[in-house]
């Protein structure tokens, strides 16, 4: 059973907690907070919640409205692994002082929304969502830049900042950066440190399930939570990035969720697992394609036919459309495959338990907001399942090694964020069934992305046009 707020007080008094940060989600995903003395904790403040300004946090509210609660919630209480005073985390929803109703761009109270949603059609009770978020660990470049002086100024005005130099010419040989795809150490020169990240998600009551080193140079890994609950696994996923960035950096370095963050290489994907149940029984398994049941097929059909505009929320960056480019294991094409992993959705094979049947959809990455990016996947798929929408054939090749002509009638991911924000302006009526999304948040969204991100990248200089238009 959930913690209650008196269960919350009872614990801080037996842990000798001193401090309660109180967290809450921004529009773009990332983690806001403020900290309050244990003694200002009252179970009245789990009702009342907490004043603050809301008109700083990216995609909130205007100046001239700017008062705002957080509203905690009891049964998210976990202890701060990294602060030096006992700290009690309550993660929170954002609610309006005057409506004290939710405040609809708090994307924890839209998640909350989604799952109500998905009851109340009877399809189904639970949606379980399990990411793979990848992630790179760099030298920190705040050490380095002490070490080499030239690392910010001339590096970054030229965009090679990931080029990382060495001011002293080193002769001796070096471990190959990359071969075997998941060699043993020395060549995983991360393991100890991604066993350390294990450890302190386990701590926290975050199931992982396996953690390895990824394809790409040096320091990109993963590490597999396991499945859990729409709501809670976007809270889950949002200490993961969490710890993983505080334990990178206790040891010096910098961990990014950047999705392409060196050309020529992989990206960093979040390849997200998702399955439908209803009364403890897995909806997902069945007689069809694959194992699949028909409303699985349906689900499908759902997800690649939105696909162009879930994009918007499950690859929100500029930076995301350099990862779907064929040859980097990223998928490109709409198409769904067992075994494939070209393909935008895998059936994944490896076990034949109904209970473990579910998709695999491969294109989003860890640059989301995973409270929006999971129920834009759940509110895609409904409306499939809705609609009956069919999937068509499956694509069993690989995908990377047709023709043009063979890959004429298969549609692709879009080519920028622009596009997916496109795609989203035309295509959006399947988030707003039961008022899950809004169109005031579609509307912050699209213009945040449109002013803030593509036309502030389509205005700078590229480095790649010095090489391509410099022309002295
Ligand atoms: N990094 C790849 C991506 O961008 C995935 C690699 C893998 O997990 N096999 O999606
Ligand atoms: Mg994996
Ligand atoms: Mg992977
Ligand atoms: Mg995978």
């Amino acid at each position: 059973s959930e913690q209650t707020p008196k269960d919350v007080i009872d614990f801080i008094r037996e842990q000798e907690i001193r401090m309660v940060d109180l967290r809450f989600i921004d529009m773009l995903g990332s983690w806001q907070h403020f900290t309050v003395p244990a003694h200002e904790l009252s179970e009245e403040a789990f009702e009342d919640g907490f004043g603050f300004d809301g008109s700083s946090v990216r995609g909130w509210k205007t100046i001239n409205a700017s008062d705002m609660l957080v509203i905690p919630d009891a049964a998210s209480a976990k202890i701060d692994p990294f602060m030096e005073v006992p700290t009690l985390v309550l993660l929170g929803t954002a609610a309006d002082t005057i409506t004290r109703g939710d405040y609809e761009r708090c994307p924890r109270s839209l998640a909350a929304r989604a799952e109500e949603y998905l009851r109340s059609t009877g399809i189904a009770d639970t949606c379980f969502v399990g990411p793979e978020a990848e992630f790179f660990t760099f030298d920190d470049v705040r050490y380095e830049s002490t070490k080499q002086r030239s690392f910010y100024s001339l590096d970054s005005d030229l965009g090679h900042w990931n080029t990382a130099r060495e001011e002293f010419p080193n002769l001796g040989y070096k471990i190959r950066a990359k071969g075997g795809y998941v060699p043993v150490p020395p060549a995983d020169a991360h393991h100890d440190l991604r066993t350390e990240m294990v450890l302190t998600l386990e701590e926290l009551g975050i199931v992982v399930e396996r953690q390895h080193m990824e394809v790409a140079t040096g320091g990109q890994a993963e590490i597999d939570i396991r499945y859990d609950s729409l709501l809670s696994q976007a809270d889950k996923l949002t200490w993961f990035k969490y710890v993983i960035k505080n334990v990178a950096r206790r040891a010096g370095k910098s961990a990014t969720f950047m999705p392409k963050p060196l050309f020529g290489d992989n990206g960093n994907g979040m390849h997200t697992h998702l399955s439908l149940w209803k009364d403890g029984q897995p909806l997902f398994a069945g007689e069809q394609y694959a194992g699949l049941s028909e409303l699985a097929l349906h689900f499908v059909a759902g997800i690649l036919n939105h696909a162009p505009a879930l994009c918007a929320f499950t690859n929100p960056s500029t930076n995301s459309y350099k990862r779907l480019v064929p040859g980097f294991e990223a998928p490109v094409n709409l198409a769904y495959s067992s075994r494939n992993r070209s393909a935008a959705i895998r059936i994944p094979t490896y076990s034949s338990s109904p209970k473990a049947i579910r998709i695999e959809f491969r294109t989003p990455d860890p640059s989301c907001n995973p409270y929006l990016a999971f129920s834009a996947l759940m509110m895609a798929g409904l409306d499939g399942i809705q609609k009956r929408m069919d999937p068509g054939e499956p694509l069993d090749k690989d995908i990377y090694s047709l023709t043009p002509e063979e890959l004429a009638n298969v549609p692709s991911v879009p080519a920028s964020l622009e596009g997916a924000l496109d795609a989203l302006e035309t295509d959006h009526e399947f988030l707003l069934a039961g008022d899950v999304f809004s169109r005031d948040l579609l509307d912050a969204w699209i213009s945040w992305k449109r002013l803030n991100e593509v036309s502030e990248v389509r205005s700078r200089p590229h480095p790649h046009e010095f090489s391509l238009y410099f022309d002295c």
